[in-house]
């Protein structure tokens, strides 16, 4: 057989069929010198066969296919680091000796003929391929080349085309390459065919499905995505398109003016331009209307047993409260009306006001609401501003009806003290309109424009301080007061209450939390400060959280608090539980205030040295206690000789006077004999007793007048550690209010006189 010397082109997954044109990238430097060999040498013939495996680089005989095909170079083109050459495939070659001369691949090939065995096989064959591959060839060829298939007469061209483009795996192209017999060859074609065109099914089948699910994803994306913004749009109660809230207005049990002023600004929406701000500020308006509660209301529980009780579950103590708690709900329930005035729960913060507010509105099941007024200043924060721009509103009152949803909630107005009033008119007397029942029926929003009912609403006031309550009102409020805990009551809270409500609330079973009672009284002595419980509750959960995680940690099943996990918990003890002075000192004398904070222990310094008779005052001392300052000094000077000091020491000699402690301004015109004592101590230079305290005011005279919050200031002292009480006879009277465990650790003296007080502090 005639055999032939050419260059050769091992290709990676390309294979050639005759007759047909490929395009090829050639990178590999013996490959670039073969193609340049062969068209200086062998007229651009060339043969090409590809390797088994493309991942070899330096091919052998061994790791390429034995069927080629011998190709003419149509054309070349060269780029930077490889050459793109078109090839036309002219006849298969059997390779038969493989000359690797360093350069490039040289190889012996021969002529494989092709054997045409049955010819209408053979066209029965072609006719099949062509009926298969019918449906596929859009995708595969263009229309072009499927007529130049379908018309050829040459069989082997047919099939050196078919098998071109429509077998996919070099391994199946070359073995039909290699295959002489070409009915063989056609049916090894058809095989492939159907194979393909299999895959090709299944491919768009995946491809539809992946559609699909992509649509289906797509599809429930933008819903969603379309259905957040309607909600956010209608801020997710149908307010979104007018007609909406027109049918809504008119659906829905609105009191008739209502209706009537909803339709007016429905009309007046519409013939306003979408665009002006103006539309903006009549929408605003028209939710409001409708979010505010004009006939929802909640049902009463008319059970006093149950008030009673849920009040006492809620809450230690405070029998007097809940008694009178108790009183006022029962005259509702028999009158039927909340005419009667409204309850201020008044005390220190910390003490449960609000808490009891909260458990009269689970008792009567109705819906709690709480609104601070503390530092408002402006009628209008009350009473809301005319909706002349946009983001006017309406006043607090009517924002928490909003927030409540009915009629008749338990609306807890905090801090009612706290109110302030300036040039832009006084808040009380709008706030007076809210509470009194004789008004409040129409309450007038400047906002809202409609009038509103609020007498079905049970308000309940809260105050720190009752001087602070402006008059008019105080006149409206049944004062109910609380005041500050002792040490057995804060116990007792904890143990019946806090311990149990934070363990619940940090996920703890009330078990899993053990705190003896002398743990308790350390946390409280050493930790807190306060008058009510209100630290001591942070304190309690801040345990709490410790032990979840101890208890995760390690996998207790419940941990016991000692002093020494308090320590290192919580931190170094805060506060020493001592007297404000620890010995016996000239000029230093211990007073007690009356603050909002409930009652404090004030230590008075004093100290003199030579000057002018000038008086400096320093440290938290309210106007009223410079008064008091003078008057003090006054008695002193009145009285100098009683007390051998020289007539002319006040002209020498510069008086200075501090409160060091807290940073609360204390108050109250109670400080005269705490000073006057101090003063005498510091001038007489004779030590004043530590564990002594004293609370009242002094006449130029020398006569103690009375003071108000014995009950709280008692219990100051007492937390302070503190063994005797000086106070005015004239307060006899509010002994009764004074705790038991005060009365029975401290020593409380009644006195008229200052000089019967000098006589208890001064050590003469
Ligand atoms: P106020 O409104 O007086 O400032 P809070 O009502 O907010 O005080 O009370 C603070 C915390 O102390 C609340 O968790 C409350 O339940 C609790 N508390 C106060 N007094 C008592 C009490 N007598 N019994 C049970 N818990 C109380």
């Amino acid at each position: 057989m005639n055999k032939k010397n050419f260059p050769l082109l091992c290709t990676r997954n390309v294979i050639v069929f005759p007759k047909t044109q490929m395009f090829i990238d050639i990178g590999r430097p013996k490959s670039i010198k073969a193609i340049d060999v062969a068209n200086l040498h062998y007229e651009s013939k060339i043969v090409l066969v590809s390797q088994i495996n493309h991942t070899v680089d330096e091919p052998t005989i061994d790791d390429i296919y034995t069927i080629g095909t011998l190709c003419e170079i149509k054309s070349i083109r060269r780029k930077d680091d490889y050459i793109k050459v078109i090839v036309e495939g002219i006849e298969r070659v059997a390779i038969t000796d493989f000359d690797d001369n360093g350069e490039y691949i040289g190889v012996k090939v021969e002529n494989v003929e092709t054997v045409v065995s049955d010819e209408l096989e053979a066209k029965v064959l072609i006719e099949r391929i062509n009926k298969e591959i019918y449906d596929i060839i859009p995708s595969v060829i263009d229309e072009g080349n499927l007529f130049k298939i379908s018309n050829t007469a040459d069989y082997e061209q047919f099939s050196n085309i078919i098998s071109q483009f429509f077998v996919k795996n070099v391994k199946a192209q070359h073995d039909i390459l290699a295959t002489e017999d070409l009915n063989q060859r056609l049916t090894k074609l058809l095989e492939r065919i159907i194979e393909f065109k299999e895959m090709e099914l299944l491919d768009r089948e995946i491809d539809l499905k992946i559609k699909e699910r992509f649509e289906e994803n797509q599809k429930e994306y933008l819903l969603k995505e379309k259905i957040r913004l309607i909600k956010e749009e209608l801020d997710e109660d149908g307010l979104s398109d007018i007609d909406n809230i027109a049918r809504m207005f008119e659906t829905e049990p609105f009191p008739k003016h209502v209706k009537d002023k909803a339709r007016e600004e429905i009309k007046r929406y519409e013939m306003t331009p979408a665009s002006s701000g103006e539309s903006a500020v009549i929408r605003n308006y028209l939710e409001w209307l409708y979010k505010v509660p004009w006939y929802q209301k909640s049902e009463d529980n008319e059970d006093l047993n149950l008030a009673s009780d849920i009040l006492d579950k809620d809450h230690f103590g405070l029998e007097k409260v809940k008694e009178r708690i108790l009183e006022y709900l029962a005259v509702k329930k028999m009158t039927n009306s909340l005419k009667a005035p409204i309850l201020c729960l008044v005390g220190p913060p910390g003490v449960g006001k609000t808490s009891l507010a909260k458990s009269i509105a689970t008792s009567l099941n109705r819906k709690f609401i709480k609104q601070s007024v503390g530092g408002v200043k402006d009628e209008s924060e009350i009473r809301g501003h005319r909706r002349t721009y946009l983001g006017s509103m309406p006043g607090r009152i009517i924002q928490g009806m909003k927030k409540a949803g009915t009629l008749n909630p338990v609306f807890l107005i905090d801090e009612i003290d706290k109110m302030a009033s300036d040039y832009k008119g006084d808040p009380s007397s709008a706030m007076l309109e809210v509470l009194d029942p004789e008004q409040n029926s129409m309450f007038s929003d400047n906002y809202l424009e409609e009038p509103y009912d609020l007498s079905n609403v049970l308000f309940v006031a809260t105050a720190n301080y009752i001087e602070n309550i402006p008059p008019a009102l105080k006149d409206r409020l049944e004062i109910v007061e609380l005041s500050s805990y002792t040490e057995l009551e804060k116990v007792e809270i904890s143990k019946n209450h806090l311990i149990s409500k934070q363990a619940l609330m940090n996920g703890l079973k009330p078990k899993q939390i053990k705190i003896s009672d002398e743990v308790l009284l350390y946390l409280i002595r050493h930790y807190t400060k306060e008058a009510g419980v209100r630290n001591l509750e942070r304190l309690i959960a801040k345990l709490c959280r410790k032990v979840v995680l101890s208890i995760l940690k390690d996998g207790k099943k419940s941990q016991t608090i000692t002093k020494k996990l308090v320590n290192e918990w919580i931190g170094h003890e805060r506060f020493e539980f001592t007297i404000a002075s620890k010995k016996d000192e000239v000029g230093v004398v211990t007073g007690l205030a009356y603050t909002s904070f409930g009652g404090d222990i004030l230590p008075i310094e004093v100290t003199y040295f030579e000057g002018k008779g000038k008086l400096i005052v320093t440290g938290q001392l309210g106007d009223v206690m410079k008064e008091s300052t003078e008057i003090a000094l006054g008695w002193i000077k009145s009285n100098a000789k009683k007390y051998n000091i020289e007539p002319n020491w006040f002209e020498k000699h510069d008086i200075h006077i501090h409160a060091p402690e807290g940073a609360v301004p204390k108050d109250g015109p109670s400080a005269g004999i705490t000073l006057t004592s101090a003063i005498l101590s510091a001038i007489l230079n004779k030590k004043a007793k530590k564990d002594v305290a004293m609370t009242g005011e002094i006449t130029l005279r020398g006569n103690v007048l009375p003071i108000g919050g014995l009950k709280e200031k008692t219990l100051a002292a007492h937390r302070s550690g503190i063994k005797k009480i000086l106070f005015p006879k004239n307060n006899i009277k509010d002994l009764d209010e004074v705790v038991k465990e005060v009365k029975e650790s401290v020593e409380l003296i009644p006195v008229s006189r200052i000089e019967e007080v000098l006589e208890e502090i001064i050590i003469w």
